[in-house]
């Protein structure tokens, strides 16, 4: 007889969860996450510096689970090779998520750069869930990034990703290794899982040079956290992000902020 599966957690069952999981591998993490969710579940990566880590553990359990990107059609040649090549040597399945309509929509919309950042000075505009309106690079983000990552999401019940709490911002700090999400248009809560939210830079370099995996190009270059061509400068010091939007007050494009998790307040 068949195994059953793992029933679904609510959100008290995900905080003991949390308290459980902090001193668990990311692997171990992982395995639950997927043995737990499978198939409502997918890894998200915007094929950065560091991205070949999370993506190999990944496959190392079921090459199956599908790799969310979001092609917002302004990353760098070298990220789309980066894409490519993991992809290709670990067996997984890349989903390109672009903006809703397509390419050609957007672009008959928004005929001028939304991401010029030398226009754009100074426009940050606060999150989509305070249902304000967005200008500029905020914009250029919904539409690219945040959009079509809910529309990614809709289906599923969880997903990965690789964020970390030394990751630079306050936000990233107070990540969790479960959040949970209750999104008004759906009936069944999102478990987003952060298996590497304790981990450092060390631990995370570490995993990438023993297991040989890739890394994007840009690295040598001084580039250490990388998204779109247009808003992405090399690092100046230890702060990895401070390339991104430079000289804006942006520091995230949306993905990890439109909401905040039902369990940041418990
Ligand atoms: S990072 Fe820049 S180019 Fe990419 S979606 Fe955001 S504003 Fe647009």
């Amino acid at each position: 007889m068949l195994a059953a599966p793992p029933s679904i957690p609510n959100l008290e069952e995900i905080e003991r969860l949390n308290q459980e999981f902090e001193a668990a591998t990311p692997q171990e993490i992982l395995r639950w996450a997927i043995e737990t969710y499978r198939p409502r579940i997918a890894v998200t990566s915007s094929f950065g510096a560091s991205s070949g880590a999370i993506l190999h553990m990944v496959s190392e359990i079921d090459r199956t689970v599908p790799v969310v990107f979001l092609q917002t059609h302004y990353h760098f040649a070298e990220t789309l090779k980066l894409r490519d090549e993991i992809a290709d040597r670990f067996g997984l399945t890349v989903e390109n998520w672009e903006v809703w309509g397509g390419r050609p929509r957007f672009l008959a919309h928004y005929p001028d750069d939304l991401n010029k950042l030398e226009t754009l000075d100074g426009l940050a505009i606060p999150e989509a869930a305070a249902g304000k309106v967005h200008t500029g690079i905020d914009l250029c983000c919904w539409h690219n990034k945040v959009e079509p990552l809910e529309r990614a999401l809709r289906n599923r019940l969880a997903y990965i990703t690789s964020l970390r709490r030394d990751g630079g911002s306050e936000r990233r700090r107070r990540t969790r290794i479960l959040e949970f999400y209750q999104r008004p248009d759906r009936p069944e809560p999102t478990v987003k899982v952060n298996p590497m939210a304790n981990w450092d830079k060390k631990a995370l370099w570490r995993y990438i040079h023993d297991h040989e995996i890739p890394v994007h190009e840009l690295w040598a270059e001084g580039y250490k956290s990388i998204g779109c061509a247009p808003c992405t400068l090399p690092a100046q010091g230890d702060d990895e992000r401070s390339g991104r939007w430079s000289g804006t007050q942006k520091i995230e494009c949306g993905i990890h902020t439109s909401q905040e998790p039902l369990n940041y307040s418990i």
